[in-house]
């Protein structure tokens, strides 16, 4: 699972409290295209890294980098040779540049690099071209025809698939279609399964499933393949992405580069990442599994790393997973921190206001730490999360525990990044939030981080008979909101300041202005006017602050003030919200422990999915006039090895030179699959 950075421009003015060293010609922001801002991150602390460690991180950056091109394929059949032949145009035509339908054209490219395909990497609507389907073609005349993907077929059999998918709205309109009574394979352009219907394949996981019946500890069905049937066929089949299947040009590359990882490694991780190369090679979940048990309990090791197939949020019916990679080292002085939390996991649990059985009796192996990011690929890149917990695997997180982790370096980019931008001016009423958000709200955001990862995920148990799954659809939203109102109870509580992990009870009433103030309000920046609600963790921030609002509304908690036509959200009574958030996640626990479908299905439905027509259209055009761009992602640094008679005696890295080189780079060096998979 994984923690979105929660706010949109949400830092503005916020002061102190960062670590690294300025650069005095470091800039945080490298480029801004439509909705879109990229920045770039620091690596704080790598200099001070072993020559052994910086290695590591080395080889690891080159398995990171080499998966990119699954991505994008994942998300789109048709994704590979779309970016081949935009990149053929922008690298090869000799024409005039200095036209608004050539600026209209680098800004599609650039938003297809960045969401990894022509679908938004956020609300998964396809792209509209700001350029006419006849300028596009003057460009393909003008390019040489050998500079086209021509591994897809001839030119014009090319053509004849990228021009409508590019220019026909009407074709593959969403990535991720989520809206309940449509079939939800067929209407989603993702590609992870061809030729068969949602049931069918739904059918066909059930079945699996069912003839392991019993299995305290099931692989994770589906999670590495495409789901294939063929036309005139009856059974559909598994497509296995491994050393030999699916993939296998991009997996080999990646299993090269950790192996020469792994020859650096020293134990445990030598071990943990020969059991990832045995999974790549065979393709055999129990290995994956295998791997993600040792790899859980290696919390000593300074570099750490995910790679693989990791995260279900692209298949709307959650089997399958995107390939993704973070390589990372620890943040020590602020790992003190979360370690802290780790510590007083049981107390926690113990004192969290769901029923007794449905708590877990022995919290098992809650480690959370914070680092830094060192390269970011597949689905991390380039926009990425700011905590990531894993595995996913039910039985293992039971059996295990799960790692956790807060970003500390791209929280900190985000932070820098939109200083100073007037969006708290904008939109917070009462000087003495905006005040508080300015002191405490990066402390409260990567507190509330750190709960929801470290302790929000891992904790509560299921009833006996509860599988896990019943939740279906709604089961993502749900165990976010689980995360989330921990999160939000927790910080509340005087032990907080006991154990010294905030400095007073102000910290606490900064995160929940602002967290409820997103989710009601401003987060619907991110959404196209006329549009619900699509994407999970939005869903979660929404569904909490309306129901929050409608149980605080017999005491006026939460009130909707409207200031000169101005709409704010207002928090007027802290305690009695934390008291809400402490009902609301007594029931989301019951709902998630005894897989109650029905009373989960209405609540995200009620308060986490339709939205307000008017008063989106506002938030729209407020925010229109601040010039905030919602979305961030990063360019990577650029490591380099340092050799002296043949042997590595240094590692050291370079901020690329623009976003654009950097994907033209990556597309040049990374790129391993054909156009047609
Ligand atoms: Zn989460």
């Amino acid at each position: 699972m994984l923690m979105a950075a929660s706010t949109i421009g949400l830092s503005s003015c916020r002061q102190g409290q960062q670590t690294g060293t300025q650069e005095d010609d470091f800039k945080w922001v490298v480029d801004k295209f439509d909705d879109i801002k990229v920045l770039q991150y620091k690596v704080p602390g790598f200099e001070e890294l072993t020559l052994q460690q910086k290695t590591l991180i080395y080889y690891l950056n080159q398995a990171a980098l080499c998966g990119r091109d699954i991505l994008f394929d994942q998300n789109f059949k048709y994704n590979l040779p779309i970016r081949r032949t935009l990149e053929a145009i922008y690298v090869n035509y000799g024409g005039d540049r200095s036209t608004a339908e050539w600026a209209a054209f680098e800004k599609y490219l650039k938003k297809v690099w960045f969401a990894n395909g022509i679908h938004h990497h956020y609300s998964n609507d396809k792209f509209t071209p700001e350029f006419s389907r006849e300028y596009f073609d003057t460009l393909i005349a003008a390019v040489p025809a050998g500079s086209l993907p021509l591994d897809f077929g001839t030119a014009e059999e090319l053509l004849a698939v990228v021009r409508p998918a590019i220019f026909d709205p009407a074709l593959y309109p969403t990535r991720l279609n989520q809206a309940a009574g449509a079939d939800l394979l067929k209407t989603s352009a993702m590609n992870y399964y061809e030729g068969v219907t949602q049931t069918e394949a739904e059918k066909f996981y059930n079945d699996m499933a069912a003839s392991h019946a019993g299995d305290p500890k099931p692989v994770s069905y589906g999670l590495n393949s495409k789901l294939m049937k063929d036309p005139g066929a009856r059974a559909p089949y598994e497509k296995v992405w491994k050393v030999g299947g699916m993939y296998s040009a991009a997996i080999e590359k990646i299993v090269y580069w950790l192996e020469k990882a792994q020859s650096v490694a020293l134990d445990p991780q030598k071990d943990i990442i020969g059991k990832l190369i045995e999974y790549y090679r065979t393709g055999d979940l129990r290995k994956f599994d295998e791997f993600n048990i040792l790899w859980v309990q290696d919390t000593g090791s300074m570099v750490d790393f995910v790679n693989g197939f990791t995260e279900n949020y692209g298949d709307p019916i959650g089997y399958k997973a995107s390939w993704e990679s973070l390589i990372n080292f620890k943040d020590v002085a602020a790992t003190r921190r979360t370690e802290l939390i780790s510590d007083n996991a049981q107390w926690f649990e113990d004192h969290a206001p769901i029923q007794d059985e449905y708590k877990k009796k022995e919290v098992k192996g809650v480690s959370a730490k914070v680092i830094n990011a060192a390269i970011l690929g597949g689905d991390c890149y380039p926009a990425t999360a700011i905590g990531i917990n894993l595995p996913n695997a039910d039985w293992i997180r039971k059996d295990y525990g799960s790692k956790s982790v807060t970003i500390q370096n791209i929280t900190q980019a985000y932070a820098e990044s939109s200083k100073g931008n007037g969006f708290l001016e904008e939109f917070m009423l009462r000087p003495e939030d905006r005040e508080r958000i300015d002191l405490h709200g990066t402390l409260g955001d990567n507190l509330h981080t750190d709960l929801h990862e470290c302790l929000g995920h891992g904790s509560g148990q299921l009833a006996l008979g509860t599988k896990g799954d019943e939740l279906k659809q709604y089961g993502s939203v749900l165990e976010e909101m689980r995360a989330d109102l921990f999160a939000l109870y927790y910080l509340a509580d005087p032990k907080m300041v006991e154990l010294g992990i905030t400095p007073d009870m102000d910290v606490y009433k900064a995160e929940y202005a602002s967290y409820i103030m997103n989710g009601m309000m401003t987060q619907l920046a991110r959404v196209e006017l006329g549009k619900d609600i699509e994407q999970t963790h939005m869903r979660d921030r929404q569904a909490i602050g309306y129901w929050a609002y409608e149980l605080g509304r017999p005491e006026n908690v939460i009130e909707m003030a409207v200031v000169e036509g101005e709409t704010y959200i207002v928090v007027n009574d802290f305690e009695k919200l934390r008291d809400i958030f402490g009902r609301m996640l007594r029931e989301i626990q019951r709902i998630k422990s005894e897989g109650d479908f029905k009373a989960g299905e209405k609540i995200v439905e009620t308060y986490g999915v339709k939205v307000d027509r008017t008063l989106h259209s506002e938030v729209l055009e407020r925010y229109a006039k601040l010039n905030i761009q919602p979305y961030s992602g990063f360019v990577n640094p650029v490591y380099e090895i340092v050799e002296k008679d043949g042997r590595i005696v240094d590692v050291t890295y370079r901020y690329p030179e623009s976003y654009t080189g950097q994907m033209l780079e990556y597309s040049a060096e990374y790129s391993f699959l054909p156009s047609k998979n």
